[in-house]
């Protein structure tokens, strides 16, 4: 057992155990709560610190850092206890801050776009490395104008595919929505999953308040399961019927997210036909003009060409956006800043 992965439970027992006072074990709580190590657990006396020491932290700290000078963006490597490094995006939007957050190293999901799965999948994060991120980004990027804190939402949109680490996500969503930890609310948390039908079912049940997100990126078998090998699994059709449970159960639109791929998904028929699967979901449509990744050979396509793509969408009256480009300029895109890094470690 990680300090990180421990709730309040845990912890008073897990420093009950040292026999120690009660205010003593609400110290620890309310450090590890801000994912502060016992060494820099500053009201508590060196003997305490180095008993807690004894037991693994199971944290992240920040390996590398990129501030993007066009918005603000900032790119976190983060290195995990094991050396593993993985990514963390904060991205700043007018009505607050959102945390992009990766939950596996690497993944095993083999979409043909995305550079996270050039290598498979390394190992899942644990509940305590995730919320090991976010305290780090609090704590490297301090709150301004006198606000609590400064990340206010978070997509799980990072490297891996979170529904593959099911019960580590399911438990990070708890802590983290939780009073006794960061409370940050579930509605201003989006899950994105490529489509794994049953447990998006599971997770409808588990944490409803989460905002779902599915990545499409085609209207038709043919294609999807090109580029998506997980829809040879669950093809369109069971998806988009756990797409409408989730609607059904919520009440809340869902969000399909779409990479357009020059020659590949983008065309006007495409976009009648992707309309036509959609008709009548309450859903909204993301596009992102896909990033070209080295090793992947498909092309993206212009902004003002993704402009045009929602025209067609909209004109069909569904409900799309372009996404709000951030980052572009140091390397914000799933798994590519990792990826640079590894190349260059392993020279
Ligand atoms: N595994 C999850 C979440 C991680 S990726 C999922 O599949 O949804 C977050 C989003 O970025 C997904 O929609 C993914 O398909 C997309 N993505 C991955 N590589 C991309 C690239 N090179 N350009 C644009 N979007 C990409």
């Amino acid at each position: 057992m990680y300090w990180m992965d421990m709730n309040p439970e845990e912890i008073a027992d897990a420093v009950g155990a040292l026999g120690v006072p009660n205010f003593r074990i609400r110290q620890v709580q309310e450090w590890l709560i801000r994912g502060v190590r016992p060494k820099d657990m500053t009201n508590l006396p060196k003997t305490l610190r180095e008993q807690l020491d004894a037991i693994p932290f199971g944290g992240a700290t920040i390996y590398q850092k990129r501030v993007s000078p066009k918005d603000g963006t900032v790119k976190y490597l983060f290195e995990l206890e094991d050396g593993n490094l993985v990514e963390g995006v904060l991205m700043r939007y007018s009505y607050g801050n959102t945390v992009c957050l990766s939950t596996q190293v690497g993944c095993n999901m083999g979409c043909k776009f995305c550079a996270s799965t050039l290598e498979g999948c390394v190992r899942s994060l644990r509940p305590g490395e995730m919320l090991s991120f976010l305290a780090e980004i609090e704590r490297d990027e301090p709150q301004v104008d006198g606000k609590k804190r400064t990340v206010t939402n978070i997509v799980l949109m990072g490297s891996g595919e979170p529904l593959d680490n099911y019960d580590n996500v399911v438990t990070f969503l708890k802590r983290v929505t939780s009073e006794q930890g960061p409370n940050i609310s579930a509605r201003n948390i989006s899950l994105s999953t490529c489509g794994i039908v049953p447990k998006i079912y599971r997770l409808i049940e588990d944490a409803p308040h989460v905002t779902l997100s599915i990545s499409l990126h085609a209207h038709s078998d043919e294609t999807r399961s090109e580029l998506m090998p997980i829809n040879r699994a669950y093809p369109i059709e069971q998806l988009l019927e756990a797409a409408k449970a989730y609607v059904d159960r919520t009440g809340r639109r869902v969000v399909f997210e779409y990479a357009l791929i020059g020659g590949k998904n983008d065309s006007e028929a495409d976009a009648n036909a992707l309309a036509n699967r959609l008709k009548g979901m309450l859903c909204h449509v993301n596009l992102i003009p896909l990033n070209p990744v080295k090793e992947r050979g498909l092309d993206g396509v212009t902004r003002a060409y993704a402009y045009q793509f929602q025209k067609w969408l909209n004109d069909r009256r569904i409900s799309a956006t372009v996404r709000r480009e951030m980052g572009a300029d140091i390397e914000g895109a799933c798994g590519q800043l990792r990826r640079r890094v590894l190349n260059e470690i392993r020279g």
